[in-house]
């Protein structure tokens, strides 16, 4: 599959930590854009997941810079970035969850499109250990070696010096957490959720991939371009035994950031009426 307005254009991609893996067949095969990843960019200035840099903006601005900064760096005018983010789920406060963006820049057509996906497919995680034995615990319900581990003496810690990440390997763990211990009575363990560490991530940035190639394959019926996207969801949708508007969506409104063209989705769920259930008037 080729898509008009990206085929057989080069995208480069900002990252650092080789989700090119991931993302560059699938562009390839649904859009037909040929991936390139600049070697000289250090997607770490954005923020890092391991505390010693933090993040300035929301998830999205962050992925828009990373795409702009490859842009400026290598003179393409289409670009690909991703971003991720971790912590308890929206609706499930117990529930770790990873919300990965992938966004698509083209200053060619002046577009930006974005791709995303909320998974509880995580082994998000952290833990306080006193000896090498706690350590070998946590390491094996993360999923180590496969999945890497980064080790601190405590979770404040913003100093790079004190920070061990990356650790992939049952010696290394070993040498580190014994080293560590002789001058830290507890040691703050935590999953290393790089995406070239986490093979459970890099599955996640693939899905929200897919979703940018959804995304993109929505087009304007005003004006055919790519992107016409879902902004805003409206609440109202009739309960089905007394009629009262309930907090359910009634309405989807796709816009298109090319001509402005909008347009309402009545009943976008596939349900014209409410579960009385779901309804304040009749079950308060
Ligand atoms: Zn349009
Ligand atoms: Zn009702």
């Amino acid at each position: 599959m080729t898509y008009p307005l990206f085929a057989n254009r080069v995208a480069v991609l900002a990252t650092m930590h080789r989700k090119e893996t991931v993302i560059a067949p699938i562009l390839e095969r649904e859009l037909g854009i040929q991936l390139q990843v600049p070697p000289n960019l250090n997607t770490d200035q954005f923020g890092t997941f391991t505390r010693d840099r933090d993040r300035s903006g929301d998830q999205r601005s962050t992925a828009r810079l990373k795409a702009e900064s490859a842009l400026e760096l290598t003179g393409e005018r289409l670009a690909i970035a991703s971003e991720g983010s971790f912590g308890s789920h929206p609706g499930l406060p117990m529930i770790a969850c990873n919300c990965e963006l992938v966004v698509l820049v083209d200053s060619l057509h002046t577009l930006e499109i974005v791709g995303r996906v909320i998974s509880t497919k995580t082994n998000y995680s952290h833990t306080t250990v006193r000896s090498v034995e706690e350590a070998q615990i946590f390491a094996q319900r993360i999923g180590f070696p496969e999945h890497g581990l980064v080790m601190m003496p405590h979770s404040s810690t913003k100093n790079p010096d004190e920070i061990v990440k990356g650790i992939v390997c049952e010696a290394q763990l070993l040498t580190v957490v014994t080293d560590a211990l002789r001058r830290s009575p507890t040691l703050h363990l935590e999953t290393d959720m790089r995406a070239l560490y986490n093979p459970t991530r890099m599955n996640t940035i693939a899905q929200a991939t897919l979703n940018l190639v959804s995304a993109i394959q929505s087009t304007c019926p005003n004006c055919t371009y790519p992107g016409f996207e879902l902004v805003d969801r409206q609440p109202g949708l009739p309960c089905a035994l007394c009629h009262f508007p309930t907090a359910l969506t009634r309405v989807a409104i796709y816009h298109c950031q090319h001509c402005g063209f909008r347009q309402e989705h009545l009943f976008p769920d596939g349900i014209e009426v409410a579960d009385p259930a779901q309804c304040a008037y009749c079950n308060p």
